[in-house]
């Protein structure tokens, strides 16, 4: 029988209304199912923004150095035990026990970095006209904060929202993914176990067809802050926008990397299969596209179809696998078919295409890395997020044609380019449309003490992490105290 598990409202654990839960699987072993969750209904999510909405202005009268000491608790009692964490994940994700730990290891710097936050200054005296007036900014919590996070990386996106949203005195109701509930649930009891005031962090499971509505357009929210697909994110921002409520969204990309003629290209190669393969490719800021110039197509295209052929294939809890499952069968479903696309298309398979068999991958979500070429640069398979193990090889005449090959899509979250030209560096980091910029690194891979977020369809309102988040957890009031009068 499958542990049954509660939403977290007003400082206690508590069943849905709907008197219905659903389950969380492993998707290396869909047999292991990891417990029953809250199905929870908008009058649930109500409760738990009332709650929020109750204590918002206790909280934002709480010292932020004190706000910041529950961040650098809840940092301490990660670290007092990260194995479990990292074991959660992956059996809930699928994703590899390196990289879960890797993803424990971010929490806790995020939490170390807004913990401290709270004894840095917020705002500025500025000179007035008037010398007897003190004029001043400060930064205001905006109230009550709705955060609706994706499956992939389910406890540092939480995180990233909620330490910056906390620490600048922000109330939250947190709805995950319902692929990951039981993730979210460890992070409920990491600030039940650190004595967080009650109302303060509020978590609600269900499905985002039932409950995401009331996130959004509840009066009491002031703020949404959401990370997960593009379609979805559109819709949040104008459902927002009609009510006049601030929102933050990261969505969806298609990054590419470019590769001119002078690169190195066994780096090049190396670092193209990791960022596009690892976790499976499902990474918003995963490789997808692999954009080569001029007469190093077939050396580089070798480097990697042999790189991808060598990548070990299983689940997440052996040290060894790269590719991991996919998070479940429809996801699984949909690569095979962007892969048919890509092949109806005049694509060719070099690498994968199919899934593997066996005992072991039957009963789980795996798909092959894949590697593909001969698309057009506008067929469908190199144009959409794909969020699978699947690398788009393109060619391009030079590099003005690389970059405008790059730009073509919707999409402009991270890029990368492999060169030792200082010129193409430089004129690159200025004319891609992406908000992360890496030369001769990985798409993927993010410091949390800086900005991050994408331009165009990948994006929209302001940057996460790093100092950027006090923009969109905060509102600036400027204040004129006039001395002659008082
Ligand atoms: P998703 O389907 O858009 O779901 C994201 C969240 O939105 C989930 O909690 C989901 O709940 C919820 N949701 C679904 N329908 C909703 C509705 N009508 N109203 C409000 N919320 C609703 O995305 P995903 O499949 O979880 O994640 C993959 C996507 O996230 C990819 O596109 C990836 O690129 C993107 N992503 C972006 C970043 C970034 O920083 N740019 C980082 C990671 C992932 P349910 O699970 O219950 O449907």
């Amino acid at each position: 029988m499958a542990e049954r598990y509660q939403n977290y409202v007003n400082g206690a654990w508590s069943d849905a209304s709907s008197g219905s839960v659903s389950t969380s699987t492993n998707p290396a072993d869909l047999s292991d199912v990891i417990g029953e969750f809250q199905a929870s209904t908008a009058g649930d999510v109500a409760a738990a923004i009332t709650a929020a909405h109750d204590v918002k202005e206790s909280w934002r009268r709480t010292s932020s150095l004190a706000r910041g000491g529950y961040l650098l608790k809840a940092a301490a009692y990660l670290e007092a035990n990260p194995e479990e964490f990292a074991q959660a994940l992956t059996r809930e994700c699928g994703k590899a026990i390196l990289e879960a730990r890797g993803e424990i290891g971010r929490a806790v710097a995020l939490l170390q970095y807004y913990g401290v936050e709270g004894s840095n200054p917020v705002g500025s005296v500025v000179p007035s006209v008037n010398p007897e007036i003190l004029l001043y900014t400060n930064r205001m919590p905006l109230g009550v904060v709705s955060l609706i996070t994706p499956w992939n990386f389910p406890f540092a996106i939480p995180i990233w929202k909620m330490a910056p949203a906390l620490v600048y005195g922000n109330t939250i109701v947190l709805k995950p993914a319902s692929a990951t509930p039981h993730v979210a649930t460890l992070i409920a009891k990491m600030w039940e176990a650190v004595d967080l005031p009650a109302g303060v962090f509020n978590l609600v499971t269900g499905s985002g067809s039932a409950v995401g509505n009331e996130l959004i357009t509840n009066d009491k929210v002031a703020a949404i802050s959401f990370t997960g697909s593009t379609r979805i994110g559109m819709n949040i921002a104008a459902e927002s926008a009609k009510r006049g409520k601030r929102y933050q969204l990261e969505m969806g990309g298609k990054n590419p990397v470019i590769v001119l003629p002078d690169a190195d290209l066994e780096q090049a190669a190396e670092i193209t299969v990791s960022g596009a393969m690892k976790f499976s490719g499902q990474k918003c800021t995963a490789t997808s596209r692999a954009i080569v110039v001029g007469n190093v197509m077939e050396e580089f295209t070798n480097l990697v179809v042999e790189k991808t052929n060598a990548l070990k294939i299983g689940a997440g809890a052996d040290p060894e696998s790269i590719i991991v499952p996919v998070i479940d069968q429809a996801s699984k479903d949909n690569i095979a078919s962007m892969i048919k696309r890509g092949v109806d298309d005049g694509g060719q398979i070099l690498a994968g295409g199919g899934v593997p068999s066996g005992a072991d991958y039957d009963k789980g979500t795996f798909v092959e890395p894949t590697v593909i070429n001969n698309v057009a640069a506008d067929a469908y398979v190199a144009c959409e997020e794909i969020f699978g193990p699947v690398l788009s090889i393109l060619p391009a005449g030079d590099a003005e044609n690389a970059l405008d090959i790059a730009n073509s899509v919707e999409y402009g979250l991270s890029a990368g380019i492999f060169t030792k030209d200082l010129n193409s560096v430089l004129d690159f980091a200025d004319r891609i449309e992406a908000g992360v910029v890496k030369i001769n690194g990985e798409t993927a891979g993010l410091e949390p003490q800086v900005p991050f977020g994408g331009m165009k369809a990948s994006s929209s309102g302001d940057r996460e992490q790093g100092k950027a988040a006090i923009e969109f957890f905060t509102q600036t009031k400027t204040i004129y105290v006039d001395r002659s009068a008082t």
